[in-house]
């Protein structure tokens, strides 16, 4: 930790001579209460992914912690009073985050490190990712970045020690640890086949509900000033008699025009295909070669149920000829 400097102690209200300010100091509770905090916090010791490297970079030699009074970090929420979320949290994870948050005794911190804790990141939106640790726990400093670097860590620290200085022992709404009576746990969110939020939960239990009678639930409702114009609309639509096309020409002359002209077209054009074209001189025989066909199979078939008499003289004969022809 470092040397302790009077100077940051003093208030502008009281001045104190030069020459005697580095041995007495006037302030009050409240800054020396809050310097004194500021000066030690200890961190949460856990990482959720890569940005957690940084953290653990941030804690080492080159970087030095210490020099924040920081350097002790407890791997027990009882002793702690910063948690420092470093990486993606997914919704399986986010159950015992909240859980050791509501294990930290007051006044405690919250610092979101890098872009997943801070919003989703790379994986926002993901099926299996909290967008933001912020909608479960009440977050004091964000710290941009994928990952941030030890500098962006260590100005996220120094933003949560302004902080901190500037709380006051009087003001209840900067400090509402102090206020009457112990303060409420945050809700740990439910896993499920998707993360619940315990703050819905009369929501959530209402949409359980309807959906058990089986009626519709969850559906948003549209404004009725958004279904005023959709309405007449629709009316139209709603007339089966006319086709669309023809509501259409109907209610358009010029396209009733261009469409008679364009069957008059089409008719012409047929009149004059089958004027020249050979085809239909030969469909005619194709369809009596047709008959002529089917007639002589049904003059073939015998008149009882249609299956044809084996008949061996016949058959023989047709073999003999077949052999005299081969030579
Ligand atoms: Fe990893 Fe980037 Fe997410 Fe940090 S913000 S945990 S570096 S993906």
């Amino acid at each position: 930790m470092a040397e302790l400097d009077l100077r940051e102690l003093h208030t502008t209200e009281f001045p104190v001579p030069d020459e005697i300010q580095g041995n007495v100091a006037i302030t009050s509770l409240s800054k020396i209460y809050n310097w004194s905090r500021r000066s030690s916090i200890f961190p949460l010791l856990f990482g959720l992914a890569c940005c957690a490297i940084e953290m653990i970079a941030t804690a080492a030699s080159r970087y030095d912690l210490s020099r924040f009074g920081m350097e002790v970090m407890r791997a027990s929420p009882r002793q702690s009073d910063l948690m420092i979320v470093s990486g993606t949290v997914t919704k399986k994870m986010v159950v015992p985050i909240v859980r050791l948050y509501n294990q930290m005794p007051e006044p405690k911190y919250v610092l979101a490190m890098g872009a997943c804790a801070s919003g989703g990141g790379p994986f926002k939106e993901g099926y299996n990712v909290v967008s933001g640790i912020d909608m479960y726990l009440p977050v004091d400093v964000y710290v941009p970045g994928c990952p941030p670097t030890p500098q962006a860590l260590l100005h996220g620290l120094i933003a949560l020690q302004k902080k901190i200085d500037g709380q006051s022992l009087a003001n209840l709404d900067d400090v509402p640890w102090y206020g009457v009576g112990p303060a409420e746990p945050t809700p740990i969110p439910i896993l499920g086949p998707d993360i619940i939020d315990p703050r819905q939960m009369d929501l959530i239990r209402r949409q359980a509900e309807l959906a058990a009678l089986g009626k519709p639930y969850g559906v948003r409702e549209i404004p009725a000033a958004a279904l005023k114009p959709v309405a007449p609309a629709l009316a139209p639509k709603a007339k089966p008699a006319i086709s669309a096309p023809a509501a259409a020409v109907a209610d358009d002359p010029e396209k009733a025009a261009r469409l008679a002209k364009r069957d008059a077209a089409l008719a012409r054009k047929r009149g004059t295909e089958s004027g020249t074209d050979a085809p239909t001189e030969a469909a005619p025989t194709a369809l009596d070669l047709a008959e002529a066909a089917v007639a002589a199979a049904s003059a073939e078939q015998p008149a009882n149920g249609g299956k044809k008499k084996f008949d061996k003289q016949a058959m023989l004969e047709q073999i003999r000829q077949r052999r005299s022809q081969k030579g």
